[in-house]
């Protein structure tokens, strides 16, 4: 238990290195964002004027506003003057890589390849990253240009001209910074995939599908997706394609930031509305994916209607999550605020509003990054509660399974000592119950061997083991140790500890578990329970075998008890003779069992003389010591088929079995003889006491005892009227 606590408790660390690597990441990316905007160019100025197509000068008056167009395309000139340079250095000019049909540029004399975005091409390099068009070496002084342009969405284009060593600069860092963004996003896509394989949690999954929608986003705004095979068809589709994809990863954005604040959880009107904008989302995709030609020009405006949104949505929940005390939850409203105004900076520069510096162009997608960083820290740190929850429930679990097995195991116990007891004999009970009980701990607990030993209160003792060739050796190590384990049993707690003679070698036999077993002073006794192979055993161990021992004890007890009040119900509580009625089952169950089985079976009367006169001379308590001691001397006479019960006053009747009439006629006198001869003293009188006896034997046809007893009475009365002291027989049937 403690060690599981410690890994619960050790498990935050790792949120705390993921977390740091992060953020080394992000400094990487910010690292290359700082290097991207501290370059020096070497760049000439230039004019531009619109000449056909509908393009538009821009107010700034070095870029031109190309209008969307699927029809010819729109043609400016550009002005510049091209200074005297070292020889083997060219001038080239250059555009970003704005979502562009096709571009190229040229005069009467020279013309630059057409490049296109949708179809990068090999000579662009791995990587294209702005459009570059060298120009002839030997050019130097004014030089008249035109741009050639075709855009599908409508941009404006700001030409530059400048060193070709400054131009791919420009080019590699773009490229850098491109692909710690792409690098970023992988990364945390993969994390949250194998998080999601760990964690079985949606959130993971939800997280994994935003980071590589937002990827492929990203690397299809920076034409960049284009080159990868297999792309070729999302090409087709043009800037419809990339509209899909923002609608794709505004609807995943959505829904991971709805599975992090909780939002189902605590408004499910706020949940249902985002998953009403995330269809939404979805259908807008699904539109562009159509490539209806009528909807080419809603394409953009709706694209930006359903980022935009998207973009609010988001922000709403980061703060109600935020406020809501939701771990993490401030940083990613914040991150996903800095991507929206970033987003919309993008869109507003796009259309010529503001310079095309790198954090207008490319901010929204290093504000992206961070956002999703955040939320994947914050993530993260949700692996080590799940983790401390399924830890947590995996114990309630077990703890619960061993609860029920050891419950089970107690039930099958109790009921298999209650079945078992019921029908033994009172000597019969301890060693049955024990040896139960030592045959289930072995099964429940693995054990080698295990002992009961019990000390009894009259000095009687028993020792049961399992198995039973141990036996001998667990005698021989309670008989040595018995006052250790006495003193073991009087504090009723299970324990561990060696039976070893002190001073005598180490056996390097396991330590034994020694169970007190729950017995009423001054009877002990323990369980001695052994596991080899060193094993100890647990808390929860020693508990269940005390149960057991606790089981035993009490079952043996209600056994004992219940044997005693059975017999108590069938004795006369002056003589310990049968009783009255108990006799008279006996005599109707036993002349059923003679006669059904032609057996010989007599009756004896005996009724003590005079019997009047002692109670009259000494008391009734006289009378009442007379009436216990002949009894106990009639016991002692009859044999061992034979019963004897009081049959009322001073009558005792003896049923004694297989006897024939001559067998009794012997017994009687032997009983008349006992009594005779009984040495009887009260308060120091001899008392001189004698008896009659009536004797009287079943005839063959009677399977009732009520006329041969009435013979037998009849004969007491004769042995009364010959004179007392004597035995008198029935005549027996002629047959
Ligand atoms: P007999 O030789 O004819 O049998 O003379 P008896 O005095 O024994 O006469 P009977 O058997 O009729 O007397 C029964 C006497 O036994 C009556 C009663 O005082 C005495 N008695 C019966 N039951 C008890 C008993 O439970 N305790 C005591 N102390 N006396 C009893
Ligand atoms: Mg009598
Ligand atoms: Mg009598």
């Amino acid at each position: 238990m403690r060690s599981r606590a410690a890994m619960i408790a050790r498990s935050t660390h790792h949120e705390w290195m993921f977390a740091a690597g992060l953020l080394v990441l992000a400094a990487v990316c910010a690292a290359s964002v700082l290097a991207a905007s501290f370059t020096t160019h070497q760049e000439v100025s230039l004019q531009v004027a619109p000449l056909s197509g509908g393009a538009v000068a821009t107010s700034e008056g070095d870029g031109v506003d190309i209008p969307a167009s699927h029809g010819p395309p729109s043609e400016a000139r550009m002005r510049f003057e091209l200074p005297r340079h070292d020889p083997g250095q060219r001038w080239v000019v250059m555009f970003s890589r704005d979502i562009v049909e096709e571009i190229a540029v040229g005069n009467a004399r020279w013309r630059s390849p057409t490049r296109r975005f949708f179809a990068p091409e090999e000579s662009e390099g791995a990587i294209p990253s702005v459009f570059v068009f060298p120009l002839p070496e030997q050019w130097q002084g004014p030089v008249v240009l035109d741009l050639r342009v075709r855009s599908g969405v409508g941009s404006v284009l700001r030409p530059r001209v400048m060193s070709e060593t400054a131009a791919r600069r420009i080019e590699q860092r773009t490229i850098g910074l491109a692909m710690s963004i792409y690098a970023s996003l992988f990364m945390l896509a993969l994390v949250m995939l194998a998080l999601f394989y760990a964690a079985h949690d949606r959130a993971f999954l939800a997280y994994f599908g935003f980071a590589l929608s937002g990827l492929l986003m990203i690397a299809a705004l920076n034409g960049h997706l284009y080159l990868l095979p297999g792309f070729h068809l999302l090409a087709s589709w043009r800037e419809q394609g990339i509209a899909a994809l923002t609608m794709l990863f505004s609807a995943a954005a959505l829904q991971i930031l709805a599975l992090y604040g909780g939002l189902r959880g605590v408004s499910p009107r706020a949940g249902k509305a985002v998953t009403a904008a995330c269809a939404a989302l979805l259908a807008i995709a699904g539109l562009a994916l159509l490539g209806l030609e009528s909807l080419r020009g809603a394409s953009r405006t709706l694209s930006m209607v359903g980022w935009l949104g998207a973009s609010f949505g988001c922000i709403a929940i980061g703060v109600d999550a935020a406020r809501r005390r939701v771990p993490m939850a401030w940083p990613i409203a914040f991150c996903c605020t800095l991507t929206g105004l970033a987003a919309i900076l993008a869109e507003l520069m796009s259309r010529g509003y503001i310079d095309d510096l790198w954090w207008t162009r490319r901010g929204y997608q290093v504000a992206l990054v961070a956002s999703a960083a955040m939320l994947a820290i914050g993530l993260a740190a949700r692996v080590g509660d799940y983790r401390s929850q399924r830890d947590r429930a995996k114990l309630a679990h077990e703890d619960s399974d061993r609860r029920a097995a050891r419950e089970a195991a107690r039930l099958a116990l109790a009921e298999g000592l209650q079945s078992q007891l019921k029908s033994l004999a009172i000597g019969d009970l301890e060693w049955t119950a024990y040896r139960r009980v030592l045959d289930q701990l072995q099964r429940i607990l693995d054990l080698d061997a295990a002992a009961v030993a019990v000390f009894g209160a009259d000095n009687h003792s028993l020792l049961v083991a399992e198995p039973t060739e141990r036996k001998p050796q667990f005698a021989r190590t309670v008989a040595q140790r018995q006052s250790v384990l006495k003193g073991l049993a009087r504090t009723r707690a299970p324990l561990q500890v060696t039976l070893d003679e002190p001073g005598a070698p180490a056996t390097g036999a396991a330590v034994p578990a020694i169970v007190p077993l729950p017995l009423r002073s001054p009877a002990w006794g323990v369980m001695i329970l052994e596991r080899g192979r060193g094993e100890g055993f647990t808390t929860d161990e020693l508990t269940l075998a005390s149960e057991f021992g606790r089981l035993a004890v009490q079952a043996i007890d209600e056994a004992q008890a219940a044997i005693r009040l059975r017999r108590s119900a069938e004795m006369d509580a002056l003589t310990g003779a049968l009783n009255r009625r108990t006799l008279d089952q006996w005599l109707a169950r036993n002349f059923g069992e003679a006669h059904r089985n032609n057996r010989d079976l007599s009756v004896l009367f005996v009724d003590l003389d005079n019997f009047k006169s002692i109670n009259d001379t000494y008391g009734h308590a006289a009378g009442d010591h007379c009436l216990r001691r002949v009894s106990g001397a009639l016991n002692g006479v009859i044999g061992g088929n034979d019963l004897l019960g009081r049959y009322g006053g001073e009558e005792f009747l003896i049923v004694s079995m297989l006897s024939t009439a001559d067998m009794a006629r012997q017994l009687g006198e032997r009983i008349r003889a006992a009594v005779e001869e009984l040495p009887v003293e009260w308060n120091g009188h001899p008392l001189k006491l004698t008896a009659s006896v009536g004797v009287a034997s079943r005839w063959p046809h009677e399977s009732t005892p009520n006329e041969t007893i009435e013979r037998a009475d009849r004969a007491l009365y004769a042995a009364k009227r010959g004179g007392r002291n004597r035995v008198s027989v029935a005549p027996a049937v002629f047959v």
